[in-house]
C-alpha cells in the first residue's frame, strides 16, 4: 500500500464535498444537514459508537434490563394487530437464540426498511414479555463480512434524507473506505506540536485513520481521546480569551470606598447575612475597585440569599454616585424586586425605578428621562433594558439575576450602556465544577455554598393521580388555616398552545368543581402586564387563596404565606425547574409542602422525581439531572448560545477536559495574542471555526 501513496490524488480539507468521488451535489446538498460541507467537515464526521465483537451479547445469555449490543440476522418481520393497534416486529437470530424487536409506531417504514437476511446490529434495553425482545431499539445493519473478520466496525449518525440516497451507516462506512484508498488525505493539523507531544496524542492523520478504520481497541481509544482533547481545547481557549479580554479593559470610573449607603442598607436588615454571604459580598468588593472590569458569577441555590448580596452590590455602585441595573428573566420578577428594594432602601435617598416592555408611553418616557438624567439610581428591568434605546449615562453595575433563564449572556451587549459596566451575575442552576470551567469560563465563580438557617422546611412528596382528593382536602383544609397554595401547570414552548389550554381548564376545573368556597386565580406569561401585577399583588396581600398558574412563577417569587405547592405532571419539567418551583414554599415560619402529581409514569419519570423527594440539595440535583440526561439536554433547553459538542462529553471527558485547560491557558500565558508562528494554525482555526464565540475576543 505504502508505494501508492504517491500516485494517490491529494484531497485538501477545504475541497467542496460534492467533488469528492462517491458523494456529488444531491449527497452533498442533504449533507448539510449534518453541517458537512468540506472534505474536512466530512473526515470530522465521526462515528457514534462502534461494534466490536467483543462487545456483543449473545441471544441466549441475555439478562432483564441488560444494555446491550445484539448482532443477529432478520429471520421475519410482521405487522402485529391487537385491540389496541398493532405493533411492527422482527424476529431475529443469531448463533445462539431468537430474540423480538419491536416498533409501535413508524411500522410502514420499517416493513420497507429491513429484509429477511439481513445481518443488523440492535442496541437497547432487554425487556421481557414472553420472551426477550427490545423495544424501539436503535439499530445498524451491518455488512456480514465484517462481523466476521472481527473488526471493529464504525457506526454512523446519518438523516432520513441521506439514508434514502443510501448514505446510512453502512454507506458512510463505504464512503470512507473510498476516500482513504483513493486519497492522500491533507488535513490540517490544528494541535501544536509541543502540546501533542506532552500529551502523548496520535497526529491527526493517524487519528483521522484510525477513528474510522480503527487497527484495535488502543489506537481507536488514543484516536478519540485526540479529538476529544482538540475539542476541548479551543474551546478552552476561546473561554481563555475571553477572559483577558475582559480583564484588559481598563474601568472608566472609581469607587473610593464602599460608602455609606452599603452601611445604611446593612444596619436594616432584618438578618445576620451568613457567613457565605459575607464571603461574597468581599470578593465582589475586591472586583468593584480594581482597576479591570468585573465580570462575576455569583451561584447558589434557591433561598441561598443572592438579592441581598446583589442589593449590597448596588448599594457601594450608588453610594459613590454611580447608577447601577438589575435585570430579572421575567416581569413578574423584575416587579417583586422593584417592591423589596424600594422597601429596602427606603428613607435612605435612593431613587428605584422600574422599566418593562408594557409600560404606559408617557410613564416610560418620565423613567427614560430620569435615568439619562442620573436621577434614577437603581433601575430594575427586564431584557427590555438592553434591548431598548436606553441611555444609562452613569452606570458602573449591572446585575443579571437567574441567568440561567437567559441563556448565555453576551457582555457586550451591556457594554455600550453605560462606562463599561462592572457585570455580575446570579444563577440558581450550579453545575459542577468542571463543567462551570467550559460554560462559565470567562467568568470568575462565588459561591453561596450555605443557605440560611430556616424554620420551614420543604417536603416533597410523589402522588398518583388516583390520591389527589387527599392533596385537594390538606390544601382545603390549610387554607382555613389561613394559608395559600400554588398550582403549578407545565409550560413548555414546543407546546405552548395546548399547555396553556390545559392550564386554564385545570384552573375552570379547580375553581368550579374543587374549591367552590376559595378565591382563586390564573396567572401565565400570555397575560397583560396589568392584570399580572394585579394577581400577583392580590396574592401577596392574601386575597386569594389558590394561585393556579404556569411556570411564570419558577423564579424568584417570594410569598412566605404560599405554604403548598401542587405541581401536575411533574414528569414534564427538568428537575432543576421544580427544585426552583418549590423554592417558593417553606419560606416562612412553618415546613412547605409540595406534592408532586406524576400523570404519565415510567421509570425514567420515577427515578427522576425520586430524586427530588429524596434531596433538597441543589447541587446534588443538578448532578443528577445533568447525569440522567446528558449535557445535551440539559443545557439546550435553556443555554442557548452553550456550544455544541461533536465528541466531547463535558461529565465523561471531564479528565481531558482538565488537561485541555491547562494546556490552552498554558498557551496563552506564553503568547497571549497567539502572534507566534507556531500559533498561526491556531489563530487562524479559532477566527474561522469559533466565530460565534469569538465576537467580544478583541485580543486577537
Ligand atoms: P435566592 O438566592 O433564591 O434569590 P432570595 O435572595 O430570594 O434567595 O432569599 C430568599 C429569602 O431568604 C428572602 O426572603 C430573604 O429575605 C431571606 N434571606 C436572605 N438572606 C438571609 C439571611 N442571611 N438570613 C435569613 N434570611 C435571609
Ligand atoms: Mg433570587
Amino acid at each position: 500500500m505504502s508505494e501508492r501513496i504517491y500516485t494517490k490524488e491529494v484531497l485538501h480539507s477545504e475541497r467542496d464535498v460534492q467533488f469528492i468521488k462517491g458523494v456529488g451535489p444531491k449527497r452533498a446538498h442533504a449533507l448539510k444537514k449534518l453541517d458537512i460541507e468540506t472534505a474536512g467537515d466530512l473526515l470530522y464526521h465521526f462515528p457514534r459508537r462502534y461494534l466490536d465483537r467483543s462487545t456483543v451479547a449473545n441471544i441466549a445469555d441475555l439478562k432483564r434490563g441488560q444494555q446491550v449490543t445484539v448482532v443477529g440476522k432478520i429471520e421475519s418481520k410482521n405487522y402485529i394487530k391487537t385491540r389496541r393497534g398493532g405493533f411492527f416486529q422482527l424476529l431475529i437470530k443469531d448463533e445462539t437464540d431468537y430474540m423480538r424487536c419491536k416498533w409501535f409506531n413508524g411500522a410502514k417504514y420499517m416493513q420497507k426498511l429491513f429484509k429477511e437476511g439481513e445481518t443488523v446490529a440492535f442496541f437497547g434495553k432487554i425487556k421481557y414479555y414472553k420472551g426477550y425482545e427490545l423495544i424501539h431499539p436503535d439499530y445498524d445493519k451491518i455488512e456480514e463480512e465484517n462481523i466476521n473478520t472481527g473488526r471493529i466496525v464504525p457506526l454512523y449518525a446519518s438523516t432520513a434524507k441521506l439514508k434514502k440516497m443510501y448514505l446510512n451507516s453502512k454507506g458512510f462506512r463505504r464512503l470512507f473506505r473510498k476516500i482513504f484508498e483513493k486519497y492522500s488525505i491533507d488535513v490540517e493539523e490544528l494541535l501544536p506540536k509541543k502540546i501533542r507531544q506532552s500529551q502523548e496524542l496520535p497526529s491527526v492523520k493517524t487519528a483521522l485513520q484510525q477513528i474510522h478504520f480503527p487497527d484495535s481497541k488502543e489506537k481507536l481509544k488514543k484516536a478519540r481521546r485526540r479529538f476529544i482533547f482538540e475539542e476541548l481545547f479551543y474551546l478552552q481557549l476561546v473561554m481563555g480569551l475571553k477572559r483577558e479580554s475582559v480583564k484588559a479593559v481598563k474601568k472608566q470610573f472609581e469607587y473610593q470606598s464602599p460608602g455609606k449607603l452599603l452601611t445604611g442598607i446593612y444596619e436594616k436588615l432584618p438578618f445576620e447575612l451568613t457567613d457565605a454571604q459575607k464571603r461574597v459580598v468581599k470578593e465582589i468588593w475586591q472586583d468593584m475597585k480594581s482597576d479591570a472590569v468585573m465580570n462575576r458569577l455569583v451561584q447558589g441555590d434557591v433561598g441561598s440569599g443572592k438579592t441581598v448580596v446583589a442589593v449590597l452590590a448596588a448599594a457601594i455602585a450608588i453610594g459613590n454616585g454611580y447608577q447601577a441595573a438589575i435585570m430579572a428573566p421575567t416581569e413578574i420578577l423584575a416587579e417583586q424586586h422593584y417592591q423589596n428594594l424600594k422597601e429596602m432602601t427606603r428613607d435612605l435617598g435612593i431613587n428605584v425605578v422600574l422599566l418593562v416592555g408594557g409600560q404606559k408611553k408617557s410613564q416610560r418616557e418620565e423613567i427614560l428621562e430620569q435615568i439619562a438624567e442620573n436621577q434614577a439610581n437603581l433601575i430594575v428591568g427586564t431584557h427590555a433594558l438592553i434591548q431598548d434605546q436606553v441611555v444609562i449615562k452613569k452606570l458602573t453595575l449591572v446585575i443579571i439575576d437567574e441567568q440561567h433563564r437567559f441563556g448565555v449572556m453576551q457582555r457586550g451587549d451591556l457594554i455600550e450602556k453605560g462606562l463599561n459596566p462592572d457585570v455580575l451575575v446570579m444563577t440558581a442552576t450550579p453545575i459542577p465544577r468542571t463543567m462551570s470551567m467550559t460554560l462559565y469560563g470567562d467568568m470568575d465563580i462565588s459561591t453561596i455554598d450555605e443557605t440560611p438557617a430556616r424554620k420551614g422546611r420543604i417536603i416533597t412528596k410523589k402522588v398518583k393521580p388516583k390520591t389527589l382528593t387527599k392533596v385537594y382536602q390538606y390544601t382545603d383544609q390549610k387554607i382555613e388555616e389561613g394559608h395559600q397554595a400554588y398550582v403549578v401547570y407545565p409550560l413548555i414552548e414546543e407546546s405552548e398552545k395546548m399547555d396553556l389550554k390545559a392550564a386554564e381548564e385545570g384552573y375552570k376545573h379547580l375553581n368550579q368543581k374543587i374549591f367552590q368556597e376559595r378565591e382563586l386565580a390564573l396567572l401565565h406569561g400570555r397575560m397583560k402586564n396589568e392584570e399580572k401585577e394585579k394577581v400577583m399583588q392580590a396574592f401577596q396581600n392574601g386575597e386569594i387563596d389558590i394561585l393556579v398558574s404556569t411556570t411564570v412563577i419558577e423564579v424568584g417569587v417570594d410569598n412566605p404565606n404560599a405554604n403548598i405547592m401542587i405541581i401536575e405532571n411533574a414528569e414534564r419539567y427538568g428537575l432543576t425547574q421544580i427544585h426552583q418551583l418549590r423554592g417558593r414554599v417553606g419560606r416562612g415560619e412553618e415546613d412547605g409542602v409540595c406534592v408532586l402529581i406524576e400523570r404519565n409514569s415510567s421509570e425514567k419519570a420515577d427515578k427522576r422525581i425520586d430524586i427530588l423527594c429524596s434531596t433538597s440539595d441543589g447541587f446534588q440535583i443538578s448532578r443528577e439531572d445533568l447525569k440522567l440526561r446528558g449535557p445535551g439536554e440539559f443545557f439546550s433547553s435553556k443555554q442557548h448560545g452553550y456550544p455544541k459538542m461533536k465528541i466531547a462529553d463535558l461529565i465523561r471527558d471531564r479528565k481531558i477536559l482538565k488537561e485541555a485547560d491547562k494546556e490552552a491557558q498554558n498557551l496563552l500565558k506564553k503568547d497571549p495574542h497567539l502572534r507566534k508562528k507556531s500559533h498561526e494554525t491556531v489563530r487562524k482555526n479559532l477566527l474561522k471555526n469559533y466565530k460565534q464565540y469569538m465576537k467580544f475576543v478583541d485580543v486577537l
